[in-house]
């Protein structure tokens, strides 16, 4: 049966140093949940504390109503996956896999039947009789993952399972994983500093930093509506763009004055400013950069949203092309990732087009998003 896991106010530190600072979250039973954030942020650290490697140093884990922060690793219901395998050298495959089931007394007879199937799913049964040192990086991980899964945990626990692997690998096993989780059904807490890892893989995403949660949500909110300027640019790639700005009220709306530029920001989302008293101050404009074209269907129907641009670098990608713009009002590049077909060349100025409405807007102190979604 797959557990929900919840943590109230949960506290680590190591020594004078706090790497949680008080963490509360609520993860459903089934749920595909994925702890997101950059290197140092605490991720391991809470991963750990679930599976009971790391001592509570305040607040409570719990697996469903039942508080385990004292509950010793070996006696919780999960099963867990590291970034390194840890697959035993001097065991067989199908061993390694028989292993956990032994450790939890499964009855004998049982063994090899769970151990072939769990093998079948990971796709590797042909190879059930070779030594890790026989295989490849992909197939000790499916190893790993088969002996987590074989005993059935209630929580799946994975610390970056995927990083070892070359890129390609990591593309088919993230989908291999997400399929695995589609036929168990059991809850999995999935740690990775990869947003695309993330994105694409989880139901819900906690975003991190410092210890502290800075928001969680589905893939696609995070993307939508990030609630502060760390979400924003941590999630999306080539990240998005910032802009010192203020927003201005004119005969006919609210604009966004930048260096010599200016666009009006539609009324909806004015609209959904949480405070109007945002109209005449300064704030941090957003813009990711699939939002900004050079497309000749946006450039015609422009609407009060064009800037000037000084093309310093084009990149091709193959499938989308990244233009590295020099604007009036931001001293770095900003990016826009445009069609393949685009005819922007290094040297050109050219004119691009904001999609106003989907500009983001932050607290120049706070860094919190001043829109309502
Ligand atoms: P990474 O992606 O690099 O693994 P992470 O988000 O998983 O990072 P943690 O490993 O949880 O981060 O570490 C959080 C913070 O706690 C870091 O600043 C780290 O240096 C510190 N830390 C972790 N383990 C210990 C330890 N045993 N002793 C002292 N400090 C530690």
């Amino acid at each position: 049966m797959s557990h929900a896991v919840i943590i109230k106010k949960a506290v680590k530190k190591y020594g004078n140093f706090t790497a949680l600072n008080g963490v509360d979250l609520e993860i459903r039973p089934g749920e595909f949940f994925t702890l997101l954030g950059p290197s140092g942020c605490g991720k391991t650290t809470l991963l750990r504390m679930i599976a009971g490697f790391n001592s509570v140093d305040g607040g409570e884990i719990c697996f469903d109503d039942k508080v385990i922060n004292n509950l010793e690793a070996h006696k919780r219901d999960i099963g867990m996956v590291f970034q390194n395998y840890a697959i035993f050298p001097h065991l067989t495959v199908a061993e390694n896999v028989a292993y956990g089931l032994k450790a939890k007394k499964c009855p004998k007879d049982q063994i090899p039947g769970k151990v072939e199937e769990a093998l079948e799913l990971v796709q590797i049964g042909q190879l059930k009789d070779r030594k890790p040192n026989e295989l490849s990086g992909g197939q000790q991980q499916r190893v790993a993952l088969a002996r987590a899964f074989v005993i059935e945990p209630g929580v799946l626990l994975m610390d970056e399972p995927l990083s070892n692997l070359d890129a390609k690998l990591r593309v088919q096993m993230r989908t291999e994983i997400t399929k695995l989780h589609q036929r168990l059904q059991t809850t999995f807490i999935y740690v990775t500093h990869d947003q695309t890892e993330a994105m694409t893989m989880g139901t819900r995403i906690v975003v991190m930093k410092d210890g502290f949660i800075q928001q969680v949500d589905t893939p696609q909110n995070l993307y939508d509506y990030p609630a502060n300027l760390f979400v924003g640019s941590f999630i999306g790639s080539p990240q998005m763009n910032f802009f010192d700005a203020k927003l201005v009220k004119r005969a006919d709306g609210v604009w966004a004055e930048f260096g010599g530029n200016a666009i009006k920001v539609p009324d909806a989302k004015v609209r959904k400013l949480v405070d109007e008293s945002y109209i005449g101050k300064e704030v941090v404009m957003g813009i990711r950069p699939e939002n900004i074209h050079d497309e000749e269907r946006f450039l015609s129907v422009a609407d009060n949203n064009l800037v000037e641009a000084k093309v310093e670098v084009v990149e091709l990608m193959g499938s989308e092309t990244y233009l590295y713009l020099k604007v009036d009002g931001k001293e770095s590049n900003v990016v826009a990732r445009v069609d393949p077909r685009s005819t922007s060349r290094t040297g050109d100025t050219v004119k691009v087009a904001f999609e106003t409405n989907r500009l983001h807007f932050f607290d120049k102190d706070t860094e919190l998003s001043i829109l309502n979604r």
